[in-house]
């Protein structure tokens, strides 16, 4: 299904140089993928095959609705009294820095009308090369706080449960951390693949190593909500078998990553410097 069905046709002319945004979906009062109530804009496109992904019908790239920032925006600035001073735009996916020209476009876009922008992502595009870096550079100017997953600290784990290894994950915490970037992290629980204690220390010990750009820290317990798109697209369910953690093991995977110690979030609509 069409998003803007009646908008269709402005993209086909629009200039060249204007950056189009695959879109698999939109939200318009999200309230877990950032702070406040957002719009949130699921953008087509991912590399990684996290086995937990719930979203495989995203990992295509290059098809969704083609939608302009212009039009975007001009559709999420209906909601914009249910914002308040803390809630924006979001952008989720897939993997949203897949699409960074179109990032760019959008936030730098958004920063002009005054709202605020949240860049949801698992940092597998991330790289110090360029011209890629450069944009990142440019988008970090215009994004107000990013959601970065920690899937797994050890590289080759994590290359074992989502194809990639994680060191430029960490490169690009770095470059947060060095240029005062703010950051929610999330780790997805799962169990035989994400909840080990020894693991979940590491990564507990790693995020004080780049507390001062931490707001927040959140446990994100496994579920089988996917489960039924893997039919559908007819994918083997990789996690089969696995039931979502027990309240217990959430709380448990809470107290080693220090989630409590991370309460920044809470002074915004203070929002750290962009
Ligand atoms: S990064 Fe996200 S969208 Fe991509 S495979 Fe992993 S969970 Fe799915």
């Amino acid at each position: 299904m069409k998003i803007f069905e009646q908008e269709q046709s402005s993209v086909a002319v629009a200039e060249n140089t204007t950056p189009i945004g695959y879109v698999h979906s939109i939200e318009t009062f999200g309230s877990v993928d950032g702070p406040g109530i957002r719009y949130v804009l699921f953008l087509q496109g991912c590399r990684m095959r996290c086995q937990f992904c719930h979203n495989p019908d995203t990992w295509n790239q290059g098809v969704g609705d083609e939608l302009t920032a212009d039009q975007v925006l001009a559709d999420a600035e209906r909601y914009k009294a249910f914002w308040g001073k803390q809630g924006g735009i979001t952008t989720s996916g897939g993997e949203a820095l897949l699409q960074i020209d179109f990032l760019i476009d959008l936030f730098k876009k958004a920063h002009a009308k005054g709202i605020k922008t949240c860049l949801d992502t698992c940092g597998q595009p991330f790289t110090r090369k360029q011209p890629w870096f450069g944009k990142f550079e440019e988008l970090m100017r215009y994004t107000d706080v990013s959601l970065v997953d920690i899937k797994q600290i050890n590289p080759r784990e994590h290359k074992r449960l989502t194809g990639w290894s994680n060191e430029n994950i960490f490169d690009m915490l770095s470059y947060m951390l060095e240029n005062n970037k703010h950051v929610w992290i999330r780790h997805v629980l799962v169990p035989q693949r994400t909840d080990f204690d020894t693991e979940l220390i590491q990564i507990g010990n790693y995020i004080k190593t780049i507390a001062p750009i931490v707001d927040k820290v959140e446990v994100l317990p496994y579920h089988t909500m996917g489960v039924s798109k893997y039919k559908e697209l007819g994918i083997d369910y990789p996690l089969d078998g696995i039931e979502p953690p027990t309240q217990a093991r959430v709380k448990n995977a809470e107290k080693l990553l220090h989630t409590t110690d991370y309460t920044n979030y809470k002074n915004y609509p203070n929002y750290p410097k962009a």
